[in-house]
């Protein structure tokens, strides 16, 4: 048996969006959210769904000084029947432990976590969207409270989960985007912190992330910290070449960040009959292969865009293209069975989904 959850309902329900067209990303929140603590020698208590609103914690709250905290994302999706499905949500919890030894967090129980979300996603199911490609965005995430400036692992946490209906990511299409190869910056080294979800793996990545955007790219392909020349990640997405028809992905290293579409990628290739292979991709290999014709598709991979296609890439002062700009085969292939089976549209022949 679960910890029961206590529920207390909003007195001003917001309005809901009067249209899914203009909903956007994590702008709009639901009107309630899921809330539990942690306190040393009693352990992750009080769980409860209370009406969503600020905060109050002390200015000292360990969180805003030293940046012990972890998170993740996920989304529900409407069903053609009207319920609504989640996409193997078991996995973020349990990388929500992997984030938090990593961090000094107190584990959570992974089941307790998924029922959680249920509990809140049925009292907030009418915020889910149901135009296509829209679905409504999840965010748990935890924090270190102890008011206290030492620097130590807090004795006390707080663990949230809050809802965002967002709009489709692609609503122009899936087009290929141009990615800057960063060669100053790194965003982890093997030992820190790359493969945790933790806020400051993103707050050390901005500044790469204005330079392209200013020079005209929409993200940044990561080399790894020590050489400077092993691939690492594109932004908050894995990344994957087609290099001679064979579907290539970095290893896990410990740096990058194990995503769970990557990981479903990899899958489904398997499932497809697709050869795949995990391991150390180096920059100056790819251009080699990139040079001579070899590399087909480039894409990147994560909850959001689900499939994000790469037309371009720059390194130093050198541009290489792929595929003429456009979308490759295996990319749409991935792109379509996977949203087809989040939306319902296709068999779940791996059991990803789960309805409430
Ligand atoms: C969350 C994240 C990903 C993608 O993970 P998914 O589980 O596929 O959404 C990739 N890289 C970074 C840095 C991330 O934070």
């Amino acid at each position: 048996m679960y910890p029961s959850i206590s529920v207390t309902r909003t007195q001003k329900p917001a309005a809901k969006p009067a249209s899914d067209a203009s909903l956007g990303f994590g702008q709009i929140f639901t009107d309630h959210m899921f809330v539990m603590d942690y306190v040393e020698g009693q352990g992750w208590i009080d769980a409860r769904i209370v009406p969503y609103a600020p905060l109050s914690l002390a200015p000292s709250a360990m969180v805003f000084h030293y940046g012990q905290a972890i998170f993740e994302g996920l989304k529900a999706y409407r069903q053609p029947d009207g319920q609504v499905a989640l996409f193997r949500p078991r996995l973020n919890f349990e990388r929500v432990n992997q984030s938090n030894a990593r961090m000094v967090i107190p584990p959570v129980d992974p089941d307790f976590c998924v029922h959680a979300l249920k509990e809140l996603l049925r009292l907030e199911a009418d915020w889910v969207p149901s135009a296509p490609g829209t679905s409504l965005y999840i965010r748990p995430f935890i924090i270190a409270t102890d008011a206290c400036l030492g620097v130590r692992p807090s004795h006390t946490y707080k663990f949230m989960i809050i809802l965002s209906p967002s709009g489709a990511y692609y609503a122009q299409g899936l087009n290929p985007v141009s990615i800057y190869v960063e060669d100053e910056y790194v965003r982890a080294v093997k030992g820190g912190t790359g493969f945790a979800k933790t806020p400051g793996n993103y707050a050390a990545s901005l500044i790469a992330q204005a330079n392209a955007y200013k020079a005209g790219y929409v993200q940044v392909l990561w080399l790894d910290g020590v050489h400077r020349r092993y691939i690492e990640e594109v932004g908050s997405m894995n990344v994957f070449f087609v290099i001679d028809g064979k579907l290539m992905t970095p290893a896990l290293n410990g740096s990058i960040l194990p995503g769970i579409t990557r990981r479903t990628v990899l899958e489904l290739a398997q499932t497809l009959g697709y050869a795949t292979e995990e391991r150390q991709i180096a920059i100056d290999e790819l251009w080699a292969a990139a040079k001579a014709g070899r590399v087909s598709e480039v894409f990147g991979s994560g909850t959001a865009a689900v499939i994000s296609p790469v037309g371009a890439l720059k390194y130093e002062q050198d541009v290489v293209t792929f595929n003429a700009g456009r979308i490759g085969r295996l990319s749409q292939q991935f792109y379509d069975t996977i949203t087809g089976v989040q939306y319902g549209q296709l068999a779940d022949t791996h059991a990803w989904m789960e309805r409430l």
